[in-house]
């Protein structure tokens, strides 16, 4: 693997440093400094999506037909590193990298023009509703019903833990439309107005949150709500094809970019912070703890090259996405830990990360969320598939147990 860049791409590198320079205002600044979920108010997301789409970067791994930039595999990498060492907003994942991919594969014409363009210029905001109160890890168990009523479909049911879907305009349900031997057999993928009559939407506060109106997950109820025909992606009674298909989407991320901003605020804090007479990055135990991170980290990115590196924009990841998720969420709670082991007591206030909030910081500034973002990141080991479940696919898939 030859990791030295050419010049064009050492020029690509600095034209994605410009970008940021230009685009990433103080005020995204501020709210990625403050944010424990990765997430920042939805007005600062689109003004950051939008000049992305201009510059026709939104979607690195879209294939050119459908507006992606066609770069090389080696460009997407210098994009994501540059993108995530900046400390930059993400891009909200449940509309370009979720549900686009199987829009491109499975849905019909009219629903490529009517909702590609628009998750493009970040005009509607989508929201996942795969998880219900009985189902989780067994997905297949789902139980939101959609009848056939003629020209739509009569939906009934909830979705839990689904993010951010205060904010959605849609959401990208898997609902129950036959009653099959093999329960996989008669679930559907159904695209819903979050405004349609029935939808209620019921925050879930978590242990992370410090104030009303922050929350990430919520409860989705659906009572007797209309869903148009039309909205159905794929053929009825095969969403269990577009389900699978859009999850390694969800798990086929980078970390190495970030993990190695978070190791390097770790090791400021470690600088400043003391034991036994002596800074904390000089004790032998916490030194040896920042080593081991500091290897896995540079494993991870290895594993990125090897594996992004191989793949086509647009193509999805197969069983590689489980590899990356289990060990990139590790990696990101390794992190979080030491950051909260390192600044002991400090760790615990939550004030600063109150939305308006002008309490002075308790503790040094870079003390700020520690506790909030170590809680919060319980979360990555569970979501889009518990890591136990991704051990069970590569068990299957990559080890042919
Ligand atoms: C912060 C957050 C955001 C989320 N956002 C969304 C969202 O936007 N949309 C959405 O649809 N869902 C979302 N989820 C839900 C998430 O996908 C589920 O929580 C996850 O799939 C696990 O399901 P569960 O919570 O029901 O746990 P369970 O399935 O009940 O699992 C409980 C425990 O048992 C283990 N386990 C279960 N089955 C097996 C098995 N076969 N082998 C070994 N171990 C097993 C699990 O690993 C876990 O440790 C989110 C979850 C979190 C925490």
């Amino acid at each position: 693997m030859d990791l030295n860049f050419t010049a064009d791409e050492l020029a690509f590198r600095d034209e994605v440093r410009r970008f940021i320079e230009q685009n990433f205002d103080s005020e995204m600044r501020a709210a990625m400094a403050r944010t424990r979920t990765g997430y920042i108010a939805k007005h600062l997301h689109i003004r950051w999506q939008k000049a992305l789409n201009e510059k026709g970067w939104l979607a690195p791994n879209w294939p050119v037909e459908y507006g992606g930039p066609g770069w090389t595999p080696t460009q997407r990498y210098i994009y994501e590193q540059e993108m995530n060492s900046a400390g930059a907003p993400i891009v909200v994942p449940f509309g370009p990298r979720m549900l686009a991919p199987v829009i491109m594969k499975f849905g019909t014409e009219a629903q490529k023009k009517k909702y590609l363009p628009d998750i493009l210029a970040s005009n509607t905001w989508w929201c996942q509703g795969y998880s219900e109160p009985g189902a989780g890890s067994d997905l297949a168990s789902l139980q939101m019903k959609a009848e056939d009523k003629g020209d739509h479909f009569l939906c009934n049911g909830s979705k839990i833990w689904t993010s951010e879907a205060q904010h959605a305009d849609m959401i990208f349900c898997l609902v129950r439309t036959a009653q099959t031997k093999k329960p996989q057999e008669g679930i559907s993928f159904l695209l819903i107005d979050m405004k349609s009559p029935g939808v209620t939407v019921s925050p879930i506060v978590t242990i992370d949150e410090a104030s009303e109106g922050m929350q990430e997950v919520n409860q989705v109820f659906f009572d007797d709500v209309k869903v148009p025909k039309e909205n159905l992606v794929g053929e009825l009674n095969q969403g269990w094809t577009c389900a699978k298909y859009l999850l390694e989407f969800e798990r086929g991320n980078a970390y190495s970019g970030h993990l190695k901003r978070h190791l390097a605020h770790l090791r400021k804090m470690a600088k400043a912070e003391q034991a036994h007479g002596a800074s904390l990055a000089q004790d032998p135990d916490f030194a040896a703890k920042l080593a081991q991170a500091e290897m896995d980290i540079m494993a991870m990115e290895m594993l990125e090259l090897r594996v992004l590196g191989g793949t086509k924009s647009g193509q999805n990841l197969g069983a590689a996405s489980s590899m990356l998720k289990t060990r990139g969420t590790e990696l990101q709670q390794l992190v979080t830990e030491l950051s909260a082991e390192a600044v002991g007591y400090y760790a615990s206030p939550f004030t600063p990360l109150i939305e308006g909030s002008n309490e002075p910081t308790i503790g040094p500034d870079y003390a700020d969320g520690a506790a909030p973002r170590y809680l919060n990141m319980r979360k990555v080991t569970i979501y889009a598939g518990s890591n136990e479940i991704q051990r069970n696919i590569m068990s299957k898939l990559i080890l042919g147990l």
